[in-house]
């Protein structure tokens, strides 16, 4: 027997395995039997060569728990270990024997790395003591024992061992009690051994006999051992990638399609990606995709590897050349993660823009489900943006779809301002703004639906990257002005009139929560219609942005701003002021009257005052000038009161502005109620 120290500098290392290295505990078993593993392929390799005299048996890697012992045991019929491997590998922490196979054995180690660091002593996170009984593959080799408490003591021995290989004896620490459950062991081999390159067994398969359930001499294989990525593409049929899918997420529905990776320069990578059915919400996404280190599971948390729209994709990535069991951080910047997140994101665009041109309707078809996460890469990784535009589709309120070449092209004549701008018009409700949507095909304009989750974002950097280009919501402003032609009509009123019109209608305006109404006059054509309700784009946008970005809650907490838009050519408002005219006339002229008098007066005030310096504007100068400004003011507010009164009887002025809530969708409760009543008196 031989007693000795591990070889490291600190003073104890396993509590810094247990609180730095692994956030996991139940890691550890990923890493003995991905061990066991290497030690199998190893010894194939070895024998592949002629290295190993004999036949190699079932080569199948055992784990077994004894509830009663307390031990959880991972057996392997690999190349085993001698005494000097064990102090090399084992004692010796910062050595890697991976590393010196692959010194000799470099042309085929691809098959044989498995790069996991310390993982050994991961096992001290859930043992009070480990034990490794192992023999060396090599004729006539000595069986060791080494056993160790998680003291940097170790104990050597010698042992009988009949077969070649390791058995790694977990003593399963007091705390840890649940890595003695079959159902715990069997759950976590599904998750990190469930696609091994080497048959793993979990005990014996059981069937029911008598009522009992019994175990039979048949070992009970946990895994796959040639998962589907591992193959070669053209030997697969779709029903084979539809079929590894529902293996994988057992609930979801069919996948769209899916792209088999495979590279091996500049890294080494391969793997099955799918494009899942994406419907509204994209918080939910329970299935994600499973990142594998030589068929290892490592992690389901991609972030950091692939670009953030690919983690909407389903699937599985194996890489060696992933670092693994490091700071996410670091993960983040390291060159060949950077590489294959770059790669990824070419093939995932190729995939699309192949299936774009050689199968245009069913890309036509598939873009409901696609669009949500083609828009999420566009909007988040510029080189995607590149490849995609030509094949991202738009389309409009009748589900007629186009590219944004061919809808720039359909556009171009009839939708171009007179500064030269194309306008694309687009509505993100169809229902609620029907009226505006009529009131733009009626003028021989597109209309595009732009109703997705992130259809606001999209349309703010398209204004971007399109050039000479607006995008305006159909119920951003009346249509005539939302694309500006060189024939505006004149106005039937002058500017006075349009003034008491819109505070004749102003009056009448309800007052609701969080919304603010202002009335104006526009000049439209006769048969537009008499009155619309707009919001204005800037302000719309500013809040939209307000929820995908922070830092913008100000605009998220501003009133909705709405324009009541009358169309003072319309013969409706024309005998509303008329009859404004006629029922105002008399008590609004000495107001009139007293106006103009103020108003010269003020002019007359104003010009004296405006070369003057501030210091030889006298006080009382300054005194008249206010004074009339204020009688101004209060003569403004008589006439508004006149205004009011009228506007207050007449049934017409009121139900025009709520025709035009209710077209919007906007009138709701009390007021909503009163309109009901409203109309129903007017009907007796
Ligand atoms: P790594 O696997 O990254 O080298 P480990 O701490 O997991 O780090 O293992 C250290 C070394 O111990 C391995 O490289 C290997 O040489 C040896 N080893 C571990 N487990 C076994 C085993 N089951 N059979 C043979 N050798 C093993």
């Amino acid at each position: 027997m031989k007693k000795g120290q591990i070889g490291i500098t600190t003073e104890n290392i396993f509590p810094v395995i247990k609180k730095f290295l692994y956030s996991d505990h139940e890691i550890f078993l990923r890493e003995v039997v991905a061990n066991a593993v290497d030690a199998t392929q190893k010894l194939k390799t070895l024998s592949a060569r002629g290295e190993v005299s004999g036949e190699l048996g079932d080569l199948t890697v055992q784990v077994k728990v004894d509830a009663e012992a307390k031990t959880l045991t991972i057996s392997d019929r690999g190349i085993g270990m001698t005494a000097e491997e064990i102090e090399k590998y084992i004692n010796q922490i910062a050595f890697s024997g991976a590393t010196d196979f692959l010194e000799r054995y470099k042309d085929d180690a691809n098959a044989i790395i498995g790069h996991f660091g310390l993982g050994f002593y991961s096992t001290f996170m859930v043992s009070e003591r480990v034990d490794i009984v192992t023999r060396s593959y090599q004729e006539g080799a000595q069986a060791v024992k080494w056993t160790c408490d998680g003291s940097p003591e170790f104990e050597i021995t010698e042992v009988e061992k009949a077969e070649r290989g390791t058995d790694i004896v977990l003593h399963i620490a007091e705390d840890c009690k649940e890595f003695l459950e079959e159902a715990t062991i069997s759950k976590l081999l599904t998750k990190y051994c469930r696609f091994l390159a080497v048959p793993v067994a979990f005990g014996h398969k059981k069937e029911w006999k008598d009522g009992k359930q019994v175990e039979t001499d048949a070992l009970n294989v946990i895994n796959d051992t040639a998962p589907l990525w591992t193959k070669t593409p053209s030997t697969l049929t779709d029903e084979d990638y539809k079929k590894f899918y529902t293996d994988l997420y057992p609930m979801a529905d069919e996948p769209l399609f899916w792209i088999h990776l495979n590279v091996d320069y500049p890294f080494n990578l391969t793997g099955i990606l799918y494009f899942p059915k994406i419907k509204q919400n994209i918080d939910f996404q329970r299935n994600k995709i499973q990142l594998y280190c030589n068929q290892v599971f490592v992690t389901d948390q991609v972030e950091n590897v692939v670009p953030e729209f690919l983690t909407l994709l389903h699937g599985v990535i194996d890489s060696p050349d992933i670092p693994l069991n490091v700071s996410r951080s670091y993960l983040q910047s390291d060159a060949n993660v950077k590489k294959i997140s770059s790669y990824i994101t070419k093939k995932v665009a190729d995939r699309l823009a192949s299936l774009f041109k050689n199968n245009r309707e069913e890309f036509e078809q598939k873009w409901a489900d696609l669009k949500l996460f083609i828009h999420y890469g566009m909007l988040s990784q510029p080189d995607f943006y590149e490849k995609a535009h030509k094949f991202a589709l738009f389309a409009d309120v009748d589900g007629k779809q186009y590219t944004y070449e061919e809808y720039k092209e359909f556009i171009k004549d009839n939708q171009t301002d007179k500064e030269g701008n194309l306008v694309y018009l687009y509505a993100s409700d169809k229902e609620q703004q029907f009226s505006h949507i009529e009131a733009a095909k009626a003028k021989g304009y597109n209309v595009l639906l732009m109703d997705g989750q992130l259809d606001a974002p999209m349309v703010s950097m398209l204004e971007q990257k399109f050039e000479k280009a607006r995008l305006v919501r159909v119920d951003g402003d009346v249509i005539s002005r939302l694309i500006q032609k060189e024939d505006e009509a004149v106005n039937a009123l002058t500017e006075a009139q349009s003034k008491k019109l819109a505070t004749a209608f102003e009056a009448m305006v309800p007052k609701m929560e969080k919304m603010e109404l202002r009335v104006q006059t526009e000049a439209l054509a006769e048969d537009d219609a008499p009155i619309v309700v707009t919001q204005s784009e800037y302000m719309r946008r500013m809040k939209e942005m307000a929820q995908f970005q922070g830092g913008m809650s100000f605009y998220g907490e501003m009133p909705d701003m709405y324009n009541v838009v009358l169309n003072s050519n319309h013969p409706l408002v024309k005998k509303v002021m008329t009859e404004v005219e006629s029922a105002t006339s008399e008590s609004l002229k000495p107001i009139e009257n007293e106006m103009r008098g103020l108003n010269a007066r003020l002019q007359v005030l104003e010009q004296e005052q405006k070369d003057k310096k501030y210091d030889e504007i006298s006080e009382a100068e300054r005194k008249d000038l206010q004074e009339c400004r204020d009688a101004i003011a209060a003569e403004e507010a008589k006439q508004k009161e006149v205004l009011a009164a009228f506007a207050n009887g007449n049934a017409v002025i009121p139900q025009l502005i709520d025709l035009a809530l209710l077209q919007s969708g906007l009138l709701k409760g009390s007021e909503l109620n009163r309109f009901i009543k409203r109309s129903i008196e007017l009907m007796k």
